[in-house]
């Protein structure tokens, strides 16, 4: 089935009008009318091929929610009109331990990535800059009743993001958690861990933020290039979510960590950093990572965020303003998500 989309062609173009080919619904298969997309820092990464291996031409985007347009014949889960959500991912081994334990997101063979993946037979995938997608109802996510959709579409790349390591690390009441980074992935991060009961510290370098962050919950802001306000919060936290998404140094973070603390990387920037043995010896420290969530847990977090009112700040655009949103998130310059209102396409 033919669908409408934005697609970059390389690396360095902008992205433009683009018509695709969508694989006709099989048994399993639910086509879903595109209503809004988020625009999440991995598109930008992605589409500017600042990882490596992006393919193009490439159709970002997997913070999608939409309108069940049609189901298969064996589709028990979705009918015509239900709302809908779909993440980073559209399909996986569905046979390996990570799969069968729903950590499809770990899948040890073949993570269908929703965007600059391809399926099991090799067919690229695109993502949801886009009219509409058919995705297997296995990888698809229900939206509950009332929630604001825009607001909503986020929370399917960012939510499941930072819900799933503070869930992992078992933050809870008495956990003193630090967000590091203030963007689309942070604020959602510091909603959730302050709904999770956690005592929450921003760590942002942008000071004309503090004031949204006591907003969305925070109980402390720390201002990361002021030595004196790091030095007096050194051993102060248990738990650092890193959601910084250009290159940083970790070591100052790390000592702001208490005895037996753990930092986790979510953000991806494309170069390493470097890290010294007794940064993490010092104090029986643990620095580790986490991608996204599996179905179940994703769910798990929608239904979670729906009881507390958790949803995005949200900056709506037309799709034709795509480009520009892509500079003003890398500049520092959204409050605190882009999402594309797939009406303007
Ligand atoms: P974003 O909205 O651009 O936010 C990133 C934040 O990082 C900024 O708001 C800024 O916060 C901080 N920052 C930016 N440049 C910095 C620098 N040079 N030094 C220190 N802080 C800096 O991005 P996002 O959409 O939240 O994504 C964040 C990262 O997570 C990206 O790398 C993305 O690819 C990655 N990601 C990973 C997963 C996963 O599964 N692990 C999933 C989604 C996204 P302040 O102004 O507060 O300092
Ligand atoms: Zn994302
Ligand atoms: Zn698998």
């Amino acid at each position: 089935m033919k669908a409408r989309a934005y697609a970059t062609p390389g690396p360095t173009a902008p992205l433009g009008p683009f018509a695709l080919e969508r694989r006709e619904p099989g048994p399993a298969d639910v086509v879903i009318d595109i209503l809004y997309c988020g625009i999440c820092h991995s598109d930008i990464h992605q589409a500017r091929d600042e990882w490596g291996g992006s393919r193009y031409p490439m159709v970002p985007g997997h913070e999608i929610v939409g309108r069940v347009a049609r189901t298969g014949a064996a589709v028990t889960r979705f009918k015509p009109g239900d709302l809908a959500g779909v993440g980073c991912f559209v399909d996986s081994c569905r046979t390996c331990d990570s799969c069968r334990e729903g950590l499809e997101q770990y899948c040890e063979r073949h993570m269908v990535a929703t965007y600059n993946g391809t399926e099991h037979d090799g067919t690229p995938t695109f993502g949801g800059y886009s009219s509409a997608i058919v995705v297997d109802e296995n990888y698809v996510l229900a939206i509950p009743d009332g929630a604001p959709l825009d607001r909503t579409a986020p929370l399917l790349c960012a939510g499941i993001t930072t819900y799933s390591p503070l869930r992992h690390w078992e933050v809870g009441p008495g956990s003193r958690v630090g967000i590091l980074g203030l963007g689309g992935l942070g604020h959602v991060g510091v909603r959730i861990a302050a709904a999770l009961g956690a005592e929450v510290t921003v760590l942002s370098t942008s000071p004309e933020k503090e004031a949204d962050a006591r907003r969305l919950g925070a109980h402390r802001f720390l201002l990361t290039s002021d030595q004196e306000q790091v030095r007096q919060a050194r051993a102060s936290l248990d738990f650092i979510l890193d959601t910084v998404s250009a290159p940083h140094d970790l070591q100052p973070y790390l000592r702001l960590l208490a005895r037996d603390g753990a930092m986790v990387q979510v953000g991806a920037p494309p170069e390493p950093a470097a890290v010294a043995a007794f940064a993490l010896i010092s104090g029986r420290k643990t620095l580790a990572g986490s991608s996204i969530g599996g179905i179940r847990e994703t769910q798990e977090m929608l239904d979670f965020c729906a009881e507390h009112g958790i949803t995005a700040d949200v900056e709506v655009i037309p799709m034709h303003r795509v480009n520009e949103a892509y500079d003003r998130t890398v500049a520092g310059d959204v409050h605190y998500r882009f999402v594309i209102d797939m009406a303007t396409l």
